[in-house]
C-alpha cells in the first residue's frame, strides 16, 4: 500500500525541498542524518529551516558537501500578523547577518517564557515536571509545542500528536499560551538583512477568511515577499491549484516544501512533494541563479 494516497494522484516529485526540520527545533534527525536521508531520497537541493534558529546550518553544509547535495541555509520565523500566527521561511540566508542574529535571540527568549508557561498548563493536568521533561526531549534544540505533545504522549494522557494538539495545544485549548511574535515588517526585515528570500509557509494551513487572506498576500509582497510554498507536503492537486493562482496574482514565485520533520508527522514525507505546476517562477531557480551569479 502506498505511503500516502496521493502519491497516486500525482506522479511528478521534485528535487527540490525546500522546507525541513531537524533536532535544532522539533524534527527528528539530527541535521546531518537529515541530510543523508534528503539524499537517499533524491534531493538535490535542501533547505534546513528550523523553527526560530540556525543552529544546525553548518552541521547540514558540511554533511550535504560530502554528499554533493545543494544546502540552503533557512529558517522558519514565527510571525503575528492580525493577531494570528503565521510562519514565514527565509532561503539562502547568511546566518551569521547581525540583523538576523538579533532577532532570533528575542524570538528564542519568547520561546523560553513560552515554554514555561505552557509547562506549567501542562502541569495541571498532572504531569510532575513537565518543562524539565520537554526540555530533555529538545535536547538543546528550541522547545516547541511538538515537545509538550510528546511529553503528554509519554505522560499517556494523549495517545497521539494530532490529539494533543487538538485537545490541549491549538489556540484555545487548556495548554495553549497566546505569544505575540514579531510582526512581518520585522520579520521580512531580518531576512532581507541576511540576503534571503523571503517565503509564506503552508498557505493553505491558515484558518482565514478571502479578504484578510487578500490582505496577507498584498502586505507581504509590498514588504518584500518573495514567495509562498505552492506545493507542500500535505497539499492537494486542488490545493496546489489555488495556491499557485495565489502566485500568479500577487506576483509571488512558487517553493516546493515537505516541512518534514520524521516519523512524528508521517504525511509530510521528505523530499515527497509535487514538482512545482509550469508557468509559476520559481524560489528553486531564484537561489540557483544567485548561487551561480
Ligand atoms: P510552535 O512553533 O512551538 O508553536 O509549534 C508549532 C509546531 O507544532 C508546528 O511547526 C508543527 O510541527 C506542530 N504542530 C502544529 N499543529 C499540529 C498538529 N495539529 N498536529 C501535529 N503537529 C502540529
Ligand atoms: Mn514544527
Ligand atoms: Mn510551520
Ligand atoms: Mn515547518
Amino acid at each position: 500500500m502506498a505511503e500516502n494516497p496521493r502519491e497516486l494522484r500525482s506522479a511528478a516529485r521534485s528535487a527540490v525541498d525546500l522546507h525541513t526540520h531537524s533536532t535544532a527545533s522539533d524534527g527528528e534527525l539530527d541535521p546531518a542524518a537529515l541530510v543523508a536521508q534528503a539524499a537517499l531520497a533524491g534531493v538535490r537541493m535542501l533547505a534546513l529551516t528550523d523553527h526560530d534558529s540556525v543552529a544546525g546550518v553548518d552541521t547540514a553544509q558540511q554533511a550535504a558537501h560530502a554528499l554533493g547535495l545543494r544546502l540552503i541555509p533557512g529558517i522558519e520565523l514565527s510571525v503575528t500578523w492580525e493577531r494570528r500566527t503565521l510562519h514565514v521561511v527565509g532561503l539562502g540566508i547568511d546566518p551569521t547577518a547581525a540583523a538576523l542574529v538579533e532577532g532570533l535571540k528575542l524570538l528564542q527568549a519568547q520561546r523560553q517564557i513560552r515554554a514555561r508557561a505552557i509547562a506549567a498548563k501542562v502541569e495541571r493536568l498532572g504531569v510532575a515536571d513537565a518543562y524539565g521533561r520537554a526540555e530533555a526531549l529538545a535536547a538543546g534544540g528550541q522547545i516547541t509545542r511538538s515537545h509538550f505533545a510528546r511529553v503528554l504522549i509519554d505522560a499517556g494522557i494523549c495517545r497521539d500528536a494530532k490529539r494533543a494538539f487538538r485537545r490541549y495545544l491549538a489556540a484555545g485549548k487548556p495548554a495553549y499560551v497566546a505569544t505575540e511574535w514579531p510582526d512581518l515588517d520585522r520579520t521580512l526585515g531580518w531576512i532581507k538583512a541576511a540576503g534571503g528570500l523571503a517565503v509564506l509557509a503552508h498557505p493553505r494551513r491558515y484558518t482565514i477568511g478571502t479578504a484578510a487572506r487578500g490582505r496577507l498576500l498584498s502586505q507581504f509582497r509590498a514588504l518584500g515577499g518573495d514567495g509562498i510554498e505552492v506545493c507542500c507536503g500535505t497539499s492537494d492537486a486542488a490545493e496546489i491549484q489555488t495556491s499557485a493562482r495565489e502566485a500568479r496574482e500577487y506576483g509571488l514565485a512558487g517553493s516546493v516544501a515537505s516541512d518534514f520533520h520524521g516519523r512524528w508527522q508521517s504525511w509530510n514525507r521528505l523530499g515527497g512533494v509535487a514538482a512545482l505546476p509550469e508557468g509559476i517562477a520559481s524560489i528553486a531557480e531564484r537561489l540557483d541563479a544567485r548561487l551561480d551569479a
